[in-house]
């Protein structure tokens, strides 16, 4: 009686915002303020996501060359300031609170692009069973299982399964990151979908993404668009 009592207070509470700790003014815990104060990305090439002139056009010059696998690459904020300290506490500090944060962000970074339709369905980056064991959750699924919910598209959560335990991307060179990637991944042979977005939190130099982006095609899947929350490594595309 006493529980349920303190946990209807618990709710009435207003949230404290993560970052400066003030009451927030939103239904999760960022304010407004801080909200707006984020690094969000404004005009980008919309397939890898570096920052372009205002007056340039979608694409930058090495996606028109080399159009990667994937449409286009949807990522809500550049990889640093707070952004950099909200994803290392959701990642490492077992903050699935700042995922939900994350994840809103995400959402509505998503809705102020204009789509024809939305994909079929939504695929986190899988973690090998070694890394989910030790870490308690695959934050990219974190991810996706929030926006599954809000825009009510299906979530594959074991279609593709990493089956390679690979070093962690950051830890090698970059050159030598696409080949640490060959082969990490297996989709399931009893996987449809001709359009597709691919869940995670960072993108860095897309070696991770390419490397899934292969086995879906090879998977039958059309089209496949890339969201995550912050684009790291910018001026390389050589590079998670
Ligand atoms: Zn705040
Ligand atoms: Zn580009």
């Amino acid at each position: 009686m006493l529980q349920r009592l303190l946990s209807t207070l618990w709710h009435l509470l207003p949230l404290p915002c993560c970052l400066c700790g003030l009451k927030s003014d939103t239904d999760y815990n960022l304010c407004l303020d801080c909200q707006a104060s984020l690094p969000w990305q404004q005009h980008v090439c919309q397939q890898c996501a570096v920052a372009l002139p205002e007056t340039a056009g979608i694409s930058c010059g090495p996606c028109l060359q080399r159009p990667p696998m994937h449409t286009q690459l949807l990522a809500a904020f550049f990889y640093q300031g707070a952004i950099e300290s909200l994803i290392y506490h959701f990642k490492f500090g077992q903050g699935l609170d700042t995922g939900l944060v994350l994840a809103k962000c995400l959402y509505q970074y998503l809705l102020t692009k204009p789509r024809q339709r939305w994909p079929d369905c939504l695929i986190p980056v899988p973690l090998h069973v070694k890394r989910l064991r030790k870490r308690g959750y695959n934050q990219a699924a974190e991810l996706g299982k929030h926006l599954a919910c809000w825009l009510s598209i299906p979530i594959h959560l074991h279609s593709c399964q990493r089956v390679h335990h690979t070093p962690a991307q950051t830890r090698i060179a970059p050159r030598d990151r696409r080949r640490n990637m060959h082969g990490a991944f297996k989709v399931s042979p009893q996987f449809k979908a001709k359009h597709v977005a691919i869940i995670d939190d960072v993108y860095t130099s897309g070696s991770t993404t390419r490397e899934l982006c292969r086995m879906l095609k090879r998977a039958g899947v059309e089209t496949i668009e890339i969201w995550v929350v912050a684009r790291a490594g910018l001026g390389s595309r050589s590079g998670s």
